[in-house]
């Protein structure tokens, strides 16, 4: 088509654009990013990442760089409950440190049926990997400081414009799709006329309404805590409530804070920020501000359409999250990886119409899904109210907080530890998944059932050479079979040859509990990991006829 400079034109660098930039660079397609700002973030924002999202970075070849990331490698991830920092622990949910990351994951194996464990750290350092990693990736450039101000879809390509933020010189760029990855204030959904639904934002004591984001240097902070070191501390009382969370277990930290009426971030300073700190803190304390700023919690909010004609929808611009449980950034990544390899096949003539279509169908339902489960976390950590006593020093302050404590452990246990929010979305109503009448897995944020029934994840194991099965699969489909000798593997792999699909037959007769966890002796798996079949031998017919069904063909 003449005239279009590049294929895809991504309006936004955050984690969503910069993971489909990575996910289209790795299939060369041709991808430019653009992004208002002069870098990628700088402020720690998002501090969970989640096994999920470390299964990508695994299959993309860099979630050993990122487990280096945040955190000394010996330093617990525990989630930590007080009344004020230097006053009293009432309730701690032990995470163990990223150096053990490896060993347990293959160790609860029967409550993580993963390759990777959840990581902690700073969504500015992961942006900063996911950016090295797809600049240096043939085909993709990324240009900071151009702002993307307006479109026009032209049915075979999208006309978009965009501005020097420098300079404010205009240039229009021809791309085949456009996708929007421009955050919750996207100007590319507003000129779709596409509006989140979900309703009016909840109202709680904590995680309900303006927040206010505190950066702070304390190394001091150490000295005074009323407990063992930890990833997040919260604070319980009835004055003012907090979270802080450790960005490099040295001393720098982002305080967390629900600002009350009449206070309002444009009035706020440094010394206000000091103030709500050693409020929090229970005792003075030498530290410094470097910045804070302010954002709206209580929101569960998800767009109808993630698609008008050439033009995309991804992350944030499609769905708001309370940031409880940590799945905003999490399910923007899982929205790039899923779009990613599906936009590469149509571009490369081997997809079909049906499967661009799928993007929403499958992932509409997820964005649902998870922001209700993240608001619910929110309602427990958020509508809780502690005993008055809760400070008190005494018989009916040890009540009043032992009590607190053996709730926000639970609750604690809940909104972190939860395979099955993160593990287990399901494309249940998919045109490119071919459904078996199988019973569905439960879906429960904290428990994961691992199942082969298609829409789902793919099951992982731990082969008897003690490899991941993922690490097995290759980077496009991968067809599994429990049977060495059985022929029709060759019929698989000439189907897909013939259509120009990079197809992996994995032979995993040797492993006993792979075949058990598929149950039949064929499994499809796609790109992103996700099962689009499984049965027996097809006809040679009825293999074509599958193939065109999961292109979407
Ligand atoms: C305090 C806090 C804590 C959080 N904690 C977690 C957590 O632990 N785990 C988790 O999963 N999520 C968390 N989140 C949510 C997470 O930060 C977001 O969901 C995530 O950043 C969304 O990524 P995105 O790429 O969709 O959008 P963004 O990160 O918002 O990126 C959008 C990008 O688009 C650029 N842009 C905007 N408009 C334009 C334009 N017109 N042209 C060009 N560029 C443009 C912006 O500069 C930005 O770089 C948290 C959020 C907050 C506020």
């Amino acid at each position: 088509m003449s005239g279009i400079e590049t294929d895809i034109l991504i309006a936004g660098a955050g984690p969503c654009g910069l993971m489909l930039a990575n996910e289209l660079g790795r299939r060369g397609i041709r991808t430019l990013v653009v992004d208002q700002d002069s870098s990628v973030a700088t402020a720690p924002q998002a501090n969970a990442t989640q096994a999920r999202s470390m299964e990508h970075y695994r299959r993309l070849g860099f979630a050993h760089e990122i487990r280096k990331l945040g955190l000394p490698p010996d330093h617990p991830t525990d989630v930590a409950y007080f009344t004020t920092y230097s006053g009293y622990e009432i309730g701690r949910h032990r995470m163990p440190p990223s150096q053990d990351a490896d060993r347990i994951v293959r160790e609860l194996e029967h409550i993580w049926n993963a390759a990777e464990l959840p990581h902690r750290v700073p969504q500015s350092h992961v942006e900063n990997v996911l950016y090295e990693k797809a600049r240096v990736l043939p085909g993709v450039e990324i240009a900071f400081n151009t702002r993307a101000t307006r479109f026009q879809d032209n049915g075979g390509s999208v006309t978009t414009w965009v501005e020097d933020t420098k300079t404010g010189a205009e240039r229009a760029i021809v791309s085949r799709y456009l996708f929007a990855a421009d955050g919750g204030s996207s100007i590319i959904r507003k000129q779709l006329g596409i509006r989140y639904s979900g309703g009016d934002p909840a109202e709680r004591d904590f995680m309900g309404g303006w927040m206010l984001s505190v950066y702070i240097d304390a190394p001091a902070f150490y000295e005074k805590v009323a407990g063992e070191r930890a990833w997040m501390y919260w604070t319980f009382n009835l004055r003012r409530r907090a979270l802080l969370a450790s960005i490099d277990g040295k001393g720098k930290f982002v305080l967390q804070t629900q600002l009350r009426e009449g206070e309002s971030v444009e009035t706020m300073t440094k010394d206000d920020c000091s103030r709500l700190f050693l409020q929090a803190m229970g005792c003075d304390l030498p530290h410094e501000i470097t910045g804070f700023a302010s954002w709206l919690a209580g929101r569960a909010l998800a767009t109808e359409k993630f698609r008008e004609g050439n033009v995309f929808l991804g992350g944030d611009a499609m769905h708001l999250f309370t940031p409880t449980g940590g799945m905003g950034y999490n399910t923007a990544i899982e929205d790039a990886v899923n779009v990613g390899w599906k936009l590469a096949a149509v571009l490369k003539g081997q997809g079909g119409a049906k499967l661009l279509d799928s993007y929403e169908a499958e992932r509409q339902p997820v964005a649902v899904r998870n922001t209700r489960n993240a608001a619910s976390f929110a309602d427990s950590v958020g509508l809780y109210v502690p005993s008055p006593a809760i400070e008190d020093a005494g018989i009916a302050g040890d009540a009043a907080r032992k009590r607190a404590g053996a709730y926000l452990a639970n609750h604690g246990k809940n909104e972190f530890t939860i395979p099955g929010f993160t593990l287990g979305a399901r494309y249940n109503s998919s045109p490119v998944i071919v459904d078996d009448n199988a019973p569905r897995p439960p879906d429960i944020p904290t428990v994961y059932v691992p199942s082969a029934k298609p829409g789902g994840r793919a099951p992982h194991v731990w082969c008897q050479d003690g490899a991941s099965l993922f690490d097995k699969f290759g980077f496009e489909w991968t067809l599994l079979y429990f049977n060495a000798a059985d022929a029709g593997v060759d019929a698989f792999a000439r189907e897909a040859h013939r259509r120009g699909v990079d197809l992996k037959c994995l032979d995993l007769s040797g492993e006993p509990v792979a075949a058990d966890l598929y149950e039949q002796p064929f499994a499809l798996i796609r790109p992103d990991q996700v099962v689009a079949w499984r049965g027996t031998l097809p006809e040679a017919a009825e293999i074509r006829e599958l193939f065109d069904r999961v292109l979407g063909v």
